[in-house]
């Protein structure tokens, strides 16, 4: 296994190889096979997903895959963002199609079309649905497992609203919503208002969701937008008041993807291996019995009735009762990054325990068979908390505030004073190949200069090298 410190494109790539995550062996580049403990991994997070959504009365849909390419041009912006980067179906059969068709980037232009039949009056709204679809981009830089790939396993949520006000709290509640969802994969996020030419194509404001890697780098794990009126204009989604008026929706847009898988990869992972958070982890527990000549049956029995005790009280559990040694068993549970190991020999079942060994720390003990359940959660708690202030710590740490020029710290993500406008922003990118992330969209306290006009500003920009 290579050094995550050394080398962390290497470490990841052979990470997601030995982990067995994802296959890059499929003859289109970037569009990966999902092997399967790394769709066990995307169904945990896709499943949790789910139950957020569905409890905060979002429906899931699932719309075609394809798209009229008369329906995609509709929003100008949109089309100017995306036509570059999206593939185009020009046949059917044998024959040229009159229109061509697009195979969806994101769904906007797919849902819009049918939602201005969907809505008549302001009964029908807030309309709120989501779907979990995969999504296709032409992605021409180098791709990478999770990271950047050209078919995109893919989270998105869709509403529309009565008001822009209506519309902006939907948005207080996907941030509500990521909350939950990052505390369970343990993964700490900064919430940035992205720049006018960074926002996405026909937004009226985008919200970049961002996490910082080994490597310095910071990458993009999903965004929210908010569109106001932007795309129920031309796509016609009007609805009538109280008073009989017809009006257009405001809509929002919330959306995540596999990402999150090459997150938590990179977060988490260590030189021994994925380091799983105990939230999605596809197994919580592994239990690996210690047999020895006399006790074989009696104790591939207990490992048995633990490994029962176990999931019916919900926990995710391997019983590893494979034909091999302890030691090369172990190994192969720390490259998955099971949470938590727990051994039973002989000698434990005389005594009443169970052995442990954490994952994200190393910590070994014992707890009692007795109070295996309770023993059990406790320690994954702990491991769900510690790793996640690890990680925060770690962000928190990356984060740098500079109010010179001079020497700009290369790995670091940069908390400086810009004034806002276009040109400052330019030039700033341009000039230092850095990239403004955005504002923060959290109001934060800040005095200082804008770094490039020198302007007084009272709040900050984020800046950094990205994925
Ligand atoms: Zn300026």
């Amino acid at each position: 296994m290579s050094m995550k410190e050394d080398n962390f494109a290497d470490w990841y790539l052979d990470i997601v190889e030995k982990a067995g995550l994802s296959d890059k062996r499929y003859p289109i580049k970037g569009m990966n096979v999902w092997t399967p403990y790394g769709w066990k991994i995307m169904r945990q997070i896709d499943t949790y997903i789910r139950e957020e959504f569905d409890a905060t009365e979002h429906d899931e849909v699932c719309f075609p895959l394809m798209i009229p390419e008369d329906q995609f041009a509709k929003e100008k912006d949109h089309i100017k963002g995306f036509d570059e980067e999206v593939y185009w179906v020009t046949h059917a059969g044998l024959n040229e199609l009159d229109v061509r068709l697009v195979v969806r980037p994101t769904s906007e232009t797919a849902m819009y079309p049918m939602f201005s039949l969907w809505i008549r009056s302001h009964q029908d709204l807030p309309l709120k649905t989501y779907q979990i679809v995969n999504t296709f981009r032409y992605e021409t830089k180098q791709t990478r497992p999770f990271i950047r790939v050209r078919e995109i396993h893919f989270f998105e949520s869709h509403t529309c609203h009565v008001s822009e006000e209506d519309a902006q709290d939907q948005i207080e509640e996907d941030i509500q919503i990521l909350e939950r969802i990052a505390k369970k994969i343990c993964l700490p996020y900064t919430l940035l208002i992205r720049t006018e030419w960074d926002k996405f194509p026909g937004a009226h404001y985008t919200v970049g969701i961002d996490t910082s890697m080994p490597n310095g780098r910071t990458l993009q794990m999903g965004s929210i937008h908010h569109y106001r009126t932007n795309f129920s204009i031309p796509y016609e989604i009007t609805y009538e008041d109280e008073n009989g008026e017809h009006k257009h929706v405001h809509q929002t847009t919330f959306g995540m993807s596999e990402r999150l898988v090459g997150a938590l990869i990179g977060v988490h992972g260590d030189d021994q291996g994925l380091v799983m958070p105990p939230g999605i982890a596809p197994f919580q527990v592994v239990i690996i019995p210690i047999l020895s000549k006399k006790n074989t049956e009696q104790v591939a029995e207990a490992a048995k009735s633990l490994a029962r005790i176990l999931a019916d009280a919900g926990i995710r559990v391997k019983l590893d009762d494979r034909d091999a040694r302890p030691g090369s068993k172990y190994y192969d549970w720390e490259i998955k990054g099971v949470p938590l190991r727990l051994e039973i020999g002989a000698r434990d079942m005389e005594n009443g325990v169970v052995a442990f060994a954490r994952r994200d720390n190393g910590e070994k003990g014992s707890i009692s068979a007795e109070d295996v359940v309770p023993g059990v959660r406790m320690i994954l708690d702990d491991i769900s908390e510690s790793m996640l202030a690890r990680a925060q710590e770690v962000q928190r740490s990356r984060i740098q505030d500079i109010d010179s020029l001079e020497d700009i710290p290369q790995d670091k993500i940069l908390r400086f004073g810009w004034c806002g406008c276009p040109e400052c922003g330019h030039k700033f990118e341009d000039t230092y190949d850095f990239k403004i992330l955005g504002t923060p969209y959290h109001p934060e306290k800040f005095e200082g200069k804008c770094i490039i006009c020198g302007k007084p500003v009272d709040k900050p920009a984020y800046a950094a090298h990205t994925m």
